[in-house]
């Protein structure tokens, strides 16, 4: 049968399948150790749980409205006007299948074939795929471990042209867990602000998990409210990590500009697509949306404790180099000191790759390769701490024998 060559060349995201092996590796009575999926391990509050099972019984089990029902949106608005400080309403907001399908829909939505977006490297694999989907020129701009996997203004500036539509900036991100402060924030929207036609994507779907105590760079800030740029950047949110909801499948994005054009289109190419989100998920996301702040509180300070475990543990693995997490819950270690060793089974590493696949093969612990992440992502691995403390010490441990073991 034909397949387009838009799929032909397509790769699969490389964090759902490590997460994937991982579980039927666990399934076949395998003692694996999962650092690979970006997902918490808390399950959804009941508060919100319970409200989706009143709305079915309350007979929302018919379609609803494409960019969700006005009192969520009106929720989302709420909480983006009150605790973001972007100046949006309801009709801004458009719900849709988790934040990767906000994501994947504004490039839709912003690139021509040939358009230039640019992502900041090590930068969420999903990214790539979706910009070139949309016919789209991927620019790295580097943010080597070197630079605490930051960019600046000058190097984002050299990486904009004339072509550029778009940039995607994501504090904290995914997958080196660092956080810009405020001004390193506004300094990078300035630099956007000087290209007329380009938007800013600002993908904030770690706001709520961010660390002060480990770094004080590690504030939640959202670009759109800065007045320059409020009215060019789009704001992509959801509650799969804040909340504990990945299976849910709620995001959104946000877009005040241009009259709400982009929150229109958006719309129009959902209506052709997915149509809305489940119609009886909607009253339970606005519940979750207006106890967000307070409900991610708690699992917050369980993350930080997690962060400085993570950090110090990496820490003594001599041949890994390591930016300690302030956010989110990742951390991209540097293991290219590893390149050309071989494993006690007799695996030679040569990269992220054979690296990850060794040791879950041969220590049972899942981590995701770097590769995906970028140009400049290929000599690291992200590994999310999304687990336990019991779970973080034993699976480190097991990471450092083997790695000691190279030789
Ligand atoms: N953005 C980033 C940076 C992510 O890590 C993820 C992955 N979970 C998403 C967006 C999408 O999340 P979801 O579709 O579960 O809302
Ligand atoms: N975004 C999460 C991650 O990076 C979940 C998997 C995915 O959607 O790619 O692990």
């Amino acid at each position: 049968m034909k397949r387009s060559a838009r799929v032909r060349s397509l790769r699969g995201s490389a964090t759902l399948a490590v997460t994937a092996r991982a579980k039927a590796l666990r399934a076949e009575g395998r003692d694996v150790i999962g650092f690979g999926a970006g997902e918490p391990d808390f399950d959804t509050p009941d508060f919100v749980k319970q409200a989706a099972v009143d709305s079915l019984h309350a007979g929302h089990t018919k379609y609803a409205p494409t960019p969700g029902t006005t009192d969520l949106r009106e929720a989302i608005a709420k909480r983006m006007r009150e605790h973001n400080r972007i100046d949006c309403k309801a009709e801004h907001v458009v719900v849709t299948v988790g934040a990767k399908h906000a994501a994947y829909e504004v490039m839709q939505c912003l690139v021509d074939p040939g358009d230039e977006v640019v992502i900041i490297t090590p930068a969420w694999l999903s990214y790539r795929p979706m910009i070139e989907l949309a016919g789209g020129i991927v620019v790295e701009c580097a943010a080597p471990i070197k630079q605490g996997f930051k960019t600046n203004p000058d190097a984002l500036r050299a990486a904009m042209t004339d072509r550029t539509v778009a940039v995607i900036v994501n504090s904290p991100c995914n997958p080196t867990g660092v956080c810009y402060s405020r001004d390193e924030l506004t300094a990078l929207a300035m630099v956007i602000a000087e290209h007329p036609t380009a938007t800013l994507i600002s993908d904030e779907i770690y706001e709520d998990l961010v660390y002060a105590e480990i770094s004080t760079d590690a504030v939640a800030f959202s670009p759109g409210s800065i007045p320059e740029l409020a009215e060019r950047t789009v704001t992509l949110n959801g509650l799969s990590k804040s909340m504990a909801m990945t299976g849910w499948r709620i995001g959104w994005a946000v877009a005040p500009g241009d009259g709400g054009e982009v929150a229109k289109a958006m719309t129009r190419l959902q209506s052709q697509m997915t149509s809305g989100i489940a119609t009886f998920l909607m009253p339970a996301a606005a519940k979750a949306v207006e106890h967000q702040s307070e409900t991610s509180g708690a699992m917050r300070s369980v993350f930080v404790a997690r962060a400085r475990l993570v950090s110090e543990l990496l820490g003594e693995i001599d041949r890994f180099k390591t930016v300690p997490p302030s956010g989110a819950f990742y951390a991209f270690p540097d293991i290219s000191s590893c390149f050309g060793l071989v494993s006690p089974a007799g695996r030679r590493i040569d990269s992220a790759a054979t690296f990850a696949e060794a040791i879950l093969e041969e220590k049972e612990v899942a981590v995701v390769p770097g590769e995906d992440f970028g140009e400049i992502a290929r000599d690291h691995i992200r590994l999310s701490f999304a687990c336990n403390e019991d779970q973080i010490r034993a699976g480190l441990g097991r990471i450092s024998d083997w790695v000691g073991s190279l030789s």
